[in-house]
């Protein structure tokens, strides 16, 4: 053992000469947040990412390190970097605008939505439950209105919000559901209405690389600014139809919420315990786990509402039901040969992306760290 110790004391070395690049490199990264702020430059910018660390795995190559390492290092940085830049504040694209009223603004989303308005420099105010006896004076010369009320109560509390609304201003949801409250917009205001839908719950860290849909509604010129405004924290605009991202939810959200409720409704109501099933998991285990488990641990009246909005959600949960049926057969029967041919099929449906998951999963594996309640 003796013998290592000199090794080690060198490795001890050169890991605090890592740590001080790693502070370098960081108070480099704040000066460019603060560069990017003032000039009004998006927090994410893919293009320069994208070289940035191709040029970087040609090096590691170069020097007989592997280059995944050297991507996931970096990503794992620049990650870090993008929850930083918060702290500069955002470049505010839009000084005209008076004020943004945020409904049900006390709760998740409103309040992360508030808090990315305020580091840009809007004035926010708060319209919630218990305030709709002062809303005149609350809406009065807003400039802009945010709905983020639970799915249930969107449409009556459009209607109630409908008196105060004035064609100048624009009004807009966060909704996970994007038809009937873009429709109900469109029906009590005159003026500009755009839909969004943050792919994403209130619990990370930075906006960069998040997804928030966009759904038109009227005078898209209106509200170009706020676009350009989510693009300035690094979110990731994707422009569809109100109709086009329900049906797409029904598979994104709808079906596979409800297959992780039936997962742990299982998991749940059999005669095992959750430690003993972690007790035996490997990393890959865990995951799979740990990706029932998270949905939990988030709003049952949320889920609740994506699940039961519309029809169509459970005609395709009935759809879920038959491939179970399908798939017992093939035990039931003990026709292995069918159940293989069916793997082949599926696997064609993903294309070359199961070659791409399961590299995407084994990155993902590597950070699997075990923590205790
Ligand atoms: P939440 O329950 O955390 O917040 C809702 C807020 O609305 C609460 O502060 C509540 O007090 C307020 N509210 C309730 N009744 C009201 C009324 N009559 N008048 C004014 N305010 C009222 O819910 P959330 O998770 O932030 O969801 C809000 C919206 O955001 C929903 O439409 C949801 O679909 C959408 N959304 C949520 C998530 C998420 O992960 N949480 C993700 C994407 C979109």
């Amino acid at each position: 053992m003796n013998s290592l110790i000199p090794l080690r004391d060198q490795i001890d070395d050169l890991d605090q000469q890592l740590i001080d690049l790693i502070a370098k490199r960081s108070a480099l990264v704040a000066k460019v947040g603060e560069v990017k702020s003032e000039k009004g430059f998006p927090v994410y910018i893919p293009s320069r990412e994208q070289e940035m660390i191709q040029a970087r795995r040609a090096e590691a190559l170069k020097k007989g390190i592997s280059p995944d390492l050297i991507e996931d290092l970096l990503r794992r940085i620049m990650h870090e970097s993008y929850h930083n830049e918060n702290k500069h504040g955002f470049k505010n694209i839009n000084p005209a605008i008076n004020k943004i009223v945020i409904v049900g603004g006390k709760g998740k989303l409103g309040g992360l939505f508030g808090e990315y308005f305020r580091l840009s420099g809007y004035k926010i105010e708060i319209l919630e439950k218990d305030d709709w006896a002062r809303a005149k004076e609350i809406l009065a010369n807003a400039s802009m209105v945010l709905v983020a009320v639970p799915i249930n109560l969107t449409i009556e509390i459009l209607d109630k919000l409908q008196p105060f609304l004035r064609p100048e201003m624009l009004l807009a949801d966060l909704t996970s559901i994007k038809e009937k409250p873009l429709n109900k917009m469109l029906e009590i205001h005159k003026g500009a209405v755009v839909g969004l839908h943050p792919m994403f719950g209130s619990d990370i860290s930075t906006m960069a690389k998040q997804v928030i849909i966009c759904t038109d509604g009227r005078n898209s010129e209106n509200y170009a600014w706020l676009i350009e405004q989510f693009t300035i924290w690094g979110a990731n605009i994707k422009k569809i139809s109100a109709t086009k991202h329900d049906e797409a939810m029904t598979f994104i959200q709808a079906v596979r919420h409800f297959y992780t409720f039936v997962a742990g409704l299982h998991l749940s109501t059999q005669n095992i315990e959750i430690e003993e099933l972690l007790d035996l998991s490997s990393p890959i285990y865990r995951l799979e786990l740990t990706m029932i488990g998270r949905l939990f641990s988030q709003d049952a009246g949320l889920y609740a509402d994506i699940i039961f909005n519309k029809s169509e959600n459970l005609e395709a949960i009935k759809n879920l039901y038959q491939s179970f049926g399908q798939a017992l057969e093939f035990l039931q029967n003990n026709y292995k040969q069918g159940f293989i041919a069916s793997f082949s099929e599926i696997r064609k449906w993903f294309k070359d992306y199961s070659d791409l998951f399961l590299k995407e999963s084994q990155n993902l594996l590597q950070q699997v760290n075990y923590h205790k309640p």
